[in-house]
């Protein structure tokens, strides 16, 4: 008997399509709908001959329908600050209509539905590491409130579908993930300081540098992400490594792993940039029997190829 098919919306992104890679590994059919809007289609390009495999070009944000599905994994949303600021409105409006519209697929067939929430609920956090049940330190009409917002709102409607039309939901809220696939140019902090350390530029260290992130590779995100999915949680769950790491330490470890002779130049910190964050896990370590298992420098050696060939074909095509 064939496995349900699931539903991948924002499948063609950085982590949807290492979703749609681990739920076909798993059997299931999958179906993928995405606007392309910072995601690519050469994110799927390995899964051309897969007869499990669909790819719809829809915008989400109107009313979509693309068949019976069993479980819908709702990932659609620009994830960088560059990216979500560029069209702060489209941002918001995945974030609410494609949210709603993801949503009624679900009560349609019926479905199970996890959604890609985020470490932005909490803003720039007073408490630390951030549990669950902290509420956050939101701007909420600062430059990242167009996604802070949206997703707080991901969140609202998700819980109003399960408590109100018994929609079987869960919320993952996820903290910096990277690894091969990332958009190249979207700005974030991985990606960036890779390029600029390949190419022998200056890493670009925004403020002094002592902010903190603290970074999970691919695998391990998608491994708690399949792992919740399979949980009857409905309350959101950290998905996230806890090793902490302040931007300026960042910018060494990617030195060191490309063995780039680069140097740090300092820029302005943007707005409302969170001063801190690391994810308290107990609660996915205790209910999902989960913790993330590759280390930082580990994390980028794996994704040094990647970056490379990027480095390269970008030298090429627009020096
Ligand atoms: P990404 O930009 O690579 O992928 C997002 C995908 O959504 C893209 O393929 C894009 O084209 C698609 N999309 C956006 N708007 C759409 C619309 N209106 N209709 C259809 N498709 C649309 O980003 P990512 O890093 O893979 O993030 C995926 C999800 O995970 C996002 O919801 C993001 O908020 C969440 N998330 C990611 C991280 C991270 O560190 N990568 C952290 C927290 C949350
Ligand atoms: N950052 C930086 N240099 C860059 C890109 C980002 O110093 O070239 C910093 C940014 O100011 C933030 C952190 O790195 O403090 C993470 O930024 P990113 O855009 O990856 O994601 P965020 O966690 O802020 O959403």
């Amino acid at each position: 008997m064939s496995k349900p098919r699931a539903l991948v919306t924002g499948g063609a992104g950085f982590l949807g399509s290492h979703l749609c890679d681990a739920l076909l590994a798993e059997g299931y059919p999958v179906v993928v709908v995405d606007n392309l809007v910072t995601g690519r289609q050469s994110n799927l390009d390995h899964l051309r001959h897969e007869a499990r495999f669909e790819f719809r070009k829809i915008d989400i944000n109107e009313p979509f329908d693309c068949g019976e599905v069993d479980y819908g994994f709702h990932f659609a949303s620009p994830a960088s600050p560059v990216d979500y600021t560029v069209d702060g409105i489209a941002t918001l409006k995945v974030g609410s209509l494609g949210t709603f519209h993801a949503l009624d697929v679900a009560l349609k067939y019926g479905a199970k539905y996890l959604v890609a929430s985020t470490s932005e609920c909490y803003g720039d956090p007073l408490e630390h590491p951030q549990k669950e049940t902290y509420w956050g330190n939101v701007n909420p009409i600062g430059p990242r409130s167009v996604y802070d917002e949206a997703k707080r709102f991901t969140e609202a409607a998700t819980m109003a579908y399960y408590l109100y039309h018994k929609v079987d939901t869960r919320i993952a809220r996820i903290f910096n993930t990277y690894g091969p696939r990332m958009q190249f140019n979207d700005g974030r902090v991985i990606p960036n300081f890779m390029k600029q350390a390949l190419r022998g530029e200056d890493l670009t260290v925004y403020g002094d540098g002592r902010q903190t992130r603290s970074f999970c590779y691919v695998s391990d995100q998608i491994d708690g992400l399949l792992r919740l999915a399979k949980s009857s949680e409905h309350l959101p769950v950290n998905i996230g490594n806890p090793t902490e790491f302040s931007i300026l330490e960042c910018a060494k470890r990617v030195l060191a792993v490309t063995g780039s002779k680069s140097q740090i130049r300092y820029e302005p910190l943007p707005q409302d940039d969170p001063k801190q964050r690391r994810p308290d896990i107990a609660k996915a370590n205790t209910l999902l029997g989960w913790e993330p298992k590759i280390d930082l420098e580990t994390g980028l050696r794996l994704s040094l190829d990647y970056f490379r060939k990027a480095a390269l074909e970008r030298k090429t095509t627009r020096a």
